[in-house]
């Protein structure tokens, strides 16, 4: 089995891709629209610079050489939901190409291309109606096309949640599948020989496990043709959720049915080395860089490292919390055991609410450094502070054991005659330095209630 994927990111600028109305999800149906974005007759598109910008980046986190000049093109097609009847998009000469994204085992899947391109409208479908909402029209994406390097089901997921971690480190798409921000068509072929067989396109699916549902029926398929003397037919298809099974949609378009030509409204893309490179500085630490700190100076476990990889504000949680303390897998012992159990779904873990901030993990962490509190006490204690906030340390951490307390007070009466034998003459106010130098010696810890208390009953 050969796959490739080709993946389609909405980029998160603020503006569309050849105009300034607004790329925000959702919103009233066809309230986001302009005379370019609409395709009227004499409306003229000027490029979005930013788009070009987040192109790049996401061309540098996929080791890809950028173009220094790279061509808009017109791609021809008819279909409601494309007001020009064609998508402005790069054809032969893309912004980056030539890359590659590295899988776990080191196995390094090919990026042929990264183009640029801009989104069509959204059908909508009721009550035997076909609406069409074209705010989406004209929302900038990237089109990320892999080489045919994948070869099994774990490789085409693990390349799709690493593409879709990449582009969210660096910030250029949410990639929310279920928000159709990320979409993948893939490119399935089953072979005998180091050939390549004929290869059909599965489209747009919106979610990693339909994908791999769709990737091991579709392999099946064609399997079962080729053994039966049968050929398969080059073919787009979709995948029915609910069946589990791909049909066909139409016979698969050549790069000619779209009559590419270049785009005469828009000049090339000219970006300079020095240009590239001031992009450069600006990408944050990337997946890969931010995986291999945390299992190589962090210390942390593989699986772990990679778990908390998994949803960026855990990972940015974990570093707050983690800075300053010896162990940092303690840090992420707590979060993966504690933290995890208590936000059971995956949107849960994702928008990652709590009403503990990294600082109180912290605290607790370097608690359980200090040896003030053992690992079981403090799972207990991260466990009550979820629901009840920061202020159980305080009350429960910080609070003396009665023995801690007890020893503190003898030694405050011992180290005191003086204060001593002026309450045991009457002066009950007294009292109260020995308060305090118990709250000093405990740096805050003992309740002075309590310790008032138990040193009355101690100089009864
Ligand atoms: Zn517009
Ligand atoms: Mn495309």
């Amino acid at each position: 089995m050969t796959v490739g994927l080709e993946t389609h990111v909405e980029l998160k600028t603020d503006t569309k891709i050849f105009c300034s109305c607004s790329t925000a999800f959702g919103g009233e149906a066809n309230t986001r629209l302009c005379p370019v974005c609409m395709g009227l007759p004499g409306a003229l598109p000027r490029l979005n610079k930013a788009v070009v910008e987040f192109g790049v980046k996401a061309g540098l986190a996929l080791n890809c050489k950028i173009s220094e000049i790279s061509y808009m093109d017109r791609k021809n097609y008819s279909y409601p939901d494309l007001p020009k009847a064609y998508q402005i998009s790069q054809f032969d000469v893309p912004l980056c190409q030539d890359g590659f994204l590295t899988l776990s085992s080191g196995k390094k899947i090919g990026i042929a291309r990264i183009h640029i391109e801009e989104d069509a409208g959204k059908l909508i479908h009721r009550d035997g109606e076909i609406l069409i909402d074209y705010n989406r029209a004209g929302v900038p994406l990237i089109e990320i096309v892999s080489e045919p390097h994948i070869e099994s089901v774990e490789e085409a997921k693990e390349f799709v949640e690493k593409l879709r971690l990449i582009m969210r480190y660096i910030g250029v798409s949410d990639c929310k599948m279920q928000e159709g921000s990320m979409r993948c068509d893939v490119n399935v072929s089953v072979s005998e020989t180091d050939e390549l067989g004929t290869r059909c396109e599965i489209k747009n699916m919106n979610s990693i496990a339909n994908m791999a549902k769709a990737i091991e029926y579709e392999a099946n398929r064609q399997q079962e043709l080729l053994k039966k003397g049968q050929t398969v037919l080059q073919e787009t298809l979709g995948f029915d959720e609910k069946s589990g099974k791909t049909y066909p949609m139409r016979t698969k378009e050549d790069a000619d049915d779209y009559r590419f030509f270049r785009e005469p409204d828009l000049p090339g893309v000219h970006i300079s080395l020095e240009e590239i490179e001031n992009i450069r500085k600006t990408l944050p630490e990337l997946f890969d860089a931010k995986l291999n700190r945390y299992i190589n100076d962090l210390g942390l476990e593989k699986r772990d490292a990679a778990l908390i990889l998994k949803y960026p504000k855990v990972a940015e949680f974990f570093e707050k919390a983690s800075t300053g303390v010896k162990a940092p897998q303690k840090a992420a012992n707590l979060i993966l055991g504690v933290i995890f159990a208590f936000l059971k779904t995956e949107s849960q873990k994702e928008e990652f609410k709590l009403i503990i901030s990294p600082e109180n993990l912290k605290e607790l962490v370097l608690m359980v450094e200090s040896e003030k509190v053992s690992n079981h006490k403090a799972k207990e204690l991260l466990e009550k502070m979820l629901s009840e906030g920061e202020g159980v340390l305080a009350q429960d951490i910080k609070a003396l054991d009665d023995s801690e307390l007890d020893a503190l007070c003898y030694k405050a009466i011992e180290e005191n005659p003086k204060v001593v034998s002026d309450y045991k003459g009457g002066k009950e106010k007294a009292i109260m330095a020995l308060v305090g130098a118990v709250m000093r010696a405990s740096k805050g810890r003992a309740d002075a209630e309590k310790a008032k208390a138990k040193l009355i009953d101690i100089l009864k």
